[in-house]
């Protein structure tokens, strides 16, 4: 997008020029009923270390009327390229703009949305990364903080949340003015307003000397729907956990949670006042992993207000320390703190972000952790699997690298020397270096500075008598792709060795030993002597960040008891290796149809059955050979159907094998149980048929031709919300004629009428993997437009077509040849260039596991 960049050179530059005191803002709502754009006011008072100097500030709005520096008008021409110049510095300036800046519906910026529910108007902000200009001019970057003082003119009757406590309105007739206390120092993108009729349930968290208010808000439409006491817990959890751990009191003068609609990611930490999608409000039954996952999140954003916004990365390189660190934190809460409903949460992270990890870091456009940001479309396109999910394996690793005493120790002291300014990364190594006596430095530079995965491979010699006679940790470095960056090298890891035997049907761990593994080959002579256990588990406790292999009788085992582990965590780790032999054309997709086929019948953890079915779908839908798939999908469509009416009435286990035949059901037979689910003329008993899942059943009904719009308009009727028109809007472009297919791409690709999530509902719709020889005609059209949509909608918007409407489900040569061809005529920018090139890279990779499976 051009001129809305921003260089780290020039952030530099703009840093050692300028210190920021303090912002006056004042945002006039009154038109937010109508849309359009709304009158944005900002004083703002900074220092300049040179007189004369000239700067910018940053904004991006459809009009500015009114630029003052220092009491003198500066022409309106100054304001270009989403920046206003600023010449002329003096010592101490004030600067006052007004612009008319613009409601979005994108999810970026002032973020508008009228729910169908009730006609109303419901207003967010959303500011990570460089979005608080899209509202008010501000220097956007993360090292120049300022207090924010904000007043807002909104509807009567309205509720204003923003980071300071929300005052008495003043004012009377159709609006009222809400004036807010200055906040504490901040960067601009933590600072956020919330606004509308959102209604609103309050407790606080009282421990001694501390009180801290407690609010949570969601729309009135969903209010029937939000479980307050339970996020009022885990919250409250979250308080005692990190309080104790940072010894450092909460920052900020309260705490309010907003379940907002059209969000683009899972929450934002904004201080004080944090925003979640409000998919997070259940309106129907989910299974516990949903739990789970919304608990994550609470800690996560929770753990942002120490780590982040009371001490913050100067620069967005650092964004991975920033994110690492929150989601180790929600994990060792969930794992550590006293009554938490979830200590398998070591499990769900070997399952989910461990996966995650390994799938981006296999990618070409892989890249070392500390990656290169150098202005912001780069930090952009990083909010990635090495970002948050490789980080935070790497962080986990180091936390057993120096032990955890040791870890929370050194974070303690980085916190109080910290407090509400800017650091980078070394700053806290130092801190954890002091605390553990452990010099980092080669370890960083292993971990942080380089790309891709390390297997660890068992050498196992086993005497005449069964006794292991030497056993090795074989190391090699990773494969990386070509074209990728960073060097490969192997690491120094901190592991975990388990021995599991078979006791009465469970694998059973009987022993446990941890080591340095350094090098090409460890040895391990502590297990020399010893009879073979049943199987040895490199990496046990997932301590370390590492592709495992099995020695081949450990493996034979686990391929017949891969459900009798008696711990989640173990049982996840084989999973995730089994998931990542086929994804690797390792394993054929069709084994690993069989061995998920009888893992699952046992495996207890809902969560990782849900991503192992998800799983088997993909691999069936893209891994598995051509000529064979339509059998492996008949077999796992009969599978479901029969673990459906096999689970326990009213499991979590039930409702997902449920999900899970609604996305297979093939044969007319299950395709009329599902219509006899939808119409109640067949039940499956503790099976409740409610608004989600009803939806869930018509997306295939409408996919496979049974549903037409008579019936997605009956169901619109019945739910009649803007989730019910996201789903309507799925089962439209679900059905499977040309028409409805040219209807969902036209209105994706040659609109932008539509919002970030009506927009991904039409992409989900449109890309069925049962439909090929409707969809991947598309590839053409595909390649003559992705450069456009980049260049004409914002980040969100674009992001959501070009890997959306890729053809992936065209795995063939030419899908390869076009993308190449595309590639080489387009020049596309580096962050189109690689999005193009990650969705390239499952097409090759569905090529090379289609063809193991042959
Ligand atoms: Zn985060």
């Amino acid at each position: 997008m051009p001129g809305t960049n921003l260089t780290r050179e020039e952030a530099r530059t703009r840093a050692a020029l300028l210190h920021v005191d303090a912002y006056e803002i004042e945002l006039d709502l009154s038109s937010a009923r109508e849309g359009g754009t709304f009158r944005s006011t900002t004083v703002v008072r900074f220092t300049a270390a040179e007189t004369g100097a000239a700067t910018f500030i940053d904004l991006v709005a459809p009009a500015v009327t009114e630029i003052v520096l220092n009491g003198r008008a500066l022409p309106l021409e100054n304001f270009a390229d989403s920046r206003i110049a600023l010449p002329d510095l003096a010592a101490e300036n004030e600067l006052r703009v007004v612009a008319d800046c613009a409601y979005t519906n994108t999810g970026e910026g002032l973020h508008r949305f009228v729910d169908p529910a009730d006609g109303e108007t419901y207003l967010y902000t959303q500011f990570e990364v460089p979005d608080a200009r899209r509202v008010f001019a501000n220097f956007e970057q993360p090292d120049l903080k300022a207090a924010f003082a904000f007043t807002v003119t909104a509807p009567a009757g309205w509720v204003v949340v923003s980071n300071s406590p929300t005052p008495e309105p003043t004012g009377e007739g159709d609006t009222r003015v809400w004036t807010f206390e200055p906040t504490p120092r901040m960067s601009t993108y933590i600072t956020a307003l919330i606004a509308g009729p959102y209604v609103g349930v309050f407790d606080s968290y009282d421990n001694g000397a501390q009180h801290v208010p407690f609010g949570v808000y969601c729309r009135p439409s969903l209010r029937e729907f939000l479980d307050a006491d339970a996020i009022f817990a885990v919250t409250r959890q979250g308080f005692d956990y990190f309080q104790e751990k940072f010894d450092f009191p909460y920052p900020f003068a309260k705490y309010d949670q907003l379940f907002v609609p059209e969000f683009n990611a899972g929450a934002m930490e904004n201080a004080g006042a944090v925003t979640f999608r409000d998919q997070y409000v259940f309106r129907s039954k989910v299974t516990d992993a949903s739990y789970e996952a919304r608990a994550a999140t609470i800690l996560h954003e929770l753990a942002h207000m120490w780590f982040g916004d009371l001490v913050t990365m100067e620069w967005w390189n650092d964004l991975w320390l920033n994110e690492s660190f929150a989601t180790f934190a929600e994990v060792v809460c969930q794992a550590e703190a006293p009554g938490s409903k979830w200590p398998h949460s070591w499990t769900t992270f070997a399952n989910q972000m461990k996966t995650w990890a390994y799938r981006q870091d296999q990618l070409p456009s892989t890249h070392p952790i500390m990656a290169e940001i150098n202005d912001l479309e780069d930090v952009q396109v990083n909010f990635d699997g090495i970002t948050y999910a490789k980080g935070a394996s790497v962080l986990k690793q180091l936390v057993a690298y120096v032990g955890q005493d040791a870890f929370f120790q050194g974070v303690r002291a980085y916190f109080k020397r910290h407090a509400w300014g800017n650091t980078r990364l070394a700053d806290l190594l130092g801190a954890l270096e002091e605390a553990s006596g452990r010099d980092l430095r080669t370890w960083s530079e292993a971990w942080l500075e380089t790309a891709g995965i390390n297997v660890l491979r068992p050498a196992l010699e086993v005497a005449e008598d069964g006794t292991i006679s030497s056993f090795a940790v074989l190391q090699e470095a990773p494969a990386l792709p070509a074209g990728a960056r960073g060097e490969a090298v192997l690491r120094p890891h901190r592991i975990a060795v388990g021995l599991y035997e078979l006791v009465d049907g469970s694998l059973v761990r009987t022993e446990r030993i941890e080591l340095d593994v350094d090098g090409a080959r460890t040895e391990v002579p502590q297990l020399t002597g010893r009879a073979r256990p049943a199987v040895l588990l490199l990496n046990d406790d997932d301590l370390s960040y590492a592709k495992v292999r099995l020695d081949a009788d450990s493996l034979a085992v686990v391929t017949e008891h891969l459900g009798d582990f008696a711990d989640s965590l173990p049982r996840a780790l084989c999973w995730a290796s089994a998931w990542d032999m086929t994804r690797d054309g390792e394993l054929a997709t069709r084994d690993y149809l069989s061995l998920a086929l009888s893992g699952l019948r046992r495996e207890s953890d809902i969560g990782v059955v849900q991503s192992v079915q998800r799983q088997v779908k993909l691999a069936l839908d893209v891994y598995a050979d051509p000529a064979w798939r339509e059998t492996g999908l008949q077999r796992w469509a009969a599978a479901a159907e029969t673990a459906l009416r096999e689970a326990p009435a009213g499991s979590d286990h039930q409702l997902a094998w449920a999900r899970t035949l609604a996305a297979v059901a093939r044969t007319d037979g299950q395709l009329d149980l599902l219509a006899g689910l939808l119409d109640g003329t067949e039940t499956v008993e503790g099976l409740a048929v409610d608004t989600e899942l009803r939806w869930t059943l018509l997306v295939r009904l409408a996919a496979t031709g049974r549903a037409d719009e008579a019936a997605i308009e009956a169901e619109l009727v019945r739910d009649n919300t803007s989730s019910g028109q996201e789903h309507a809007a799925t089962c439209r472009a679900a059905r499977p004629t040309a028409e409805a297919k040219a209807a969902a791409w036209a209105s994706v690709v040659d609109s932008d009428a539509l919002t970030n999530y009506v927009q991904e509902a039409v992409i989900a719709g449109f890309q069925q993997a049962d439909q090929r020889e409707l969809i991947n005609g598309y590839a053409e059209k595909y390649f003559a437009s992705v450069k456009q949509v980049w260049e004409t909608r914002s980040h969100e918007i674009s992001q959501q077509i070009i890997g959306g409407l890729y053809p992936s489900y065209a795995v063939s040569q030419s899908t390869l040849d076009a993308t190449d061809a595309w590639l080489a005529s387009a020049d596309p920018a580096p962050a189109l260039r690689r999005q193009v090139i990650e969705a390239r890279a499952g097409v090759e990779r569905a090529l090379k596991a289609q063809s193991a499976d042959r």
